[in-house]
């Protein structure tokens, strides 16, 4: 589709085409209902039958077993931030943050509202470049979770494995590498995403909990961030982001389509790997500051040797339909966020420009 660019937003992001084109198709009457998906009611048979569609393909995607459920939530990853010791322990339990990057320390500093956690390691003196060893980790003793992110939007630093934690259950913020690969959901406790990087508009968020941490909220606890209302009602406890679940169970439906996570992955390491060589090849032109071992396959930051040309590649790339290279203004410098739907052709077609900016700049 010669209209669309190549858009290497970090979120909202890219969606798949084929999804695109079949909400459109279903728009104005899905399924000869009568009404847009928009217009249902959320407790109509057409709306369960979506949801509870999109629920089953996702948990065959992940390969979700019964004893979690799955929460079809609102706020954000965000929201999480402060949902997550609500829900999980009391005001004066200690729980444990990794913190690798600006979301993990987002996390753990919305976490002290509610809980005592302390950051048993910190990237932040290396500017967020790694991931620490995990037989290196001190826990403390009583902690209640273990909470990381598992990919790094803004420093573009991922997991590559999990630490079991000594102490506590595992936490993960997935909100940038959701549905990228497969998951070994059953070493973690509590798992949370928004959709809006990889798996559909913003608006909604996921959360997969193993069952029994479900029901002991704080007293203070809003209704709205309470897992056990949310869970007793299968996600429909009040009226929920209708139409961006429907636009999440087309993505988990393609995705299974594709052959599911394997196979997603497999075309994410192509993608990454051919960035990335093109950075490492650029003889110092480009640079990435991530150590190799921990890259991120979602968000790939780099920068020029000459910083005084990133506007100007900025703006040339804008020119050849590629668009959102920015980087994060914390961090600035370039990003291409390279998720599910940023088609392979999408990072060839960069990886061919940054060698002739190269060819003309060096
Ligand atoms: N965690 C991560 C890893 C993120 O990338 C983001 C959003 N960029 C958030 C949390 C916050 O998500 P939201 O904007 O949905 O609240």
């Amino acid at each position: 589709h010669q209209d669309r660019l190549f858009n290497f937003a970090a979120g909202p992001a890219t969606l798949p085409e084929k999804v695109l084109l079949k909400a459109q198709s279903e728009l104005y009457n899905w399924r000869g209902s009568g009404m847009s998906v928009m217009e249902m009611s959320h407790r109509g048979k057409e709306f369960l039958s979506i949801i509870q569609k999109a629920e089953s393909d996702l948990r065959t995607l992940l390969n979700i077993s019964d004893d979690y459920s799955v929460l079809f939530l609102q706020g954000g990853a965000t929201t999480q931030f402060a949902a997550i010791p609500l829900n999980l322990v009391s005001p004066s339990d200690t729980v444990d943050f990794i913190v690798t990057g600006s979301w993990s320390d987002k996390a753990f500093k919305e976490a002290q509202k509610y809980s005592k956690p302390s950051t048993i390691w910190s990237g932040k003196s290396e500017k967020y470049t790694k991931i620490p060893s995990f037989h290196d980790l001190e826990q403390n003793p009583d902690a209640k979770f273990l909470h990381i992110c598992a990919n790094e939007t803004i420093h573009g630093v991922e997991y590559k494995d999990y630490p079991s934690p000594k102490n506590g259950l595992l936490v993960a913020d997935m909100s940038s590498n959701f549905c990228s690969k497969p998951v070994d959901v059953s070493k973690f406790g509590l798992i949370y995403a928004g959709a809006q990087k990889n798996v559909g508009p913003s608006g909604v968020t996921i959360v997969i909990i193993k069952k029994d941490l479900i029901g002991n909220a704080q007293e203070i606890t809003p209704v709205m961030l309470d897992y056990k209302i949310h869970a007793d009602n299968n996600s429909l406890y009040n009226t929920p982001p209708c139409y961006g679940i429907y636009m999440c169970g087309l993505v988990f439906e393609d995705l299974l389509d594709q052959g599911g996570l394997v196979e997603v992955e497999k075309k994410n390491e192509k993608k990454a790997e051919i960035l990335y060589n093109a950075i490492d090849g650029s003889n110092g032109f480009y640079r990435c500051p991530v150590e190799k071992s921990v890259r991120s396959l979602m968000n790939v930051p780099f920068t020029l040797e000459k910083s005084e040309l990133e506007a100007e590649f900025i703006k040339e790339a804008a020119k050849e339909n590629m668009v959102q290279l920015k980087g994060h203004r914390s961090v600035g410098g370039m990003r291409a966020s390279i998720y599910n739907a940023m088609p392979l052709a999408g990072v060839e077609k960069l990886v061919a420009f940054m060698k002739d900016f190269q060819a003309r700049n060096a």
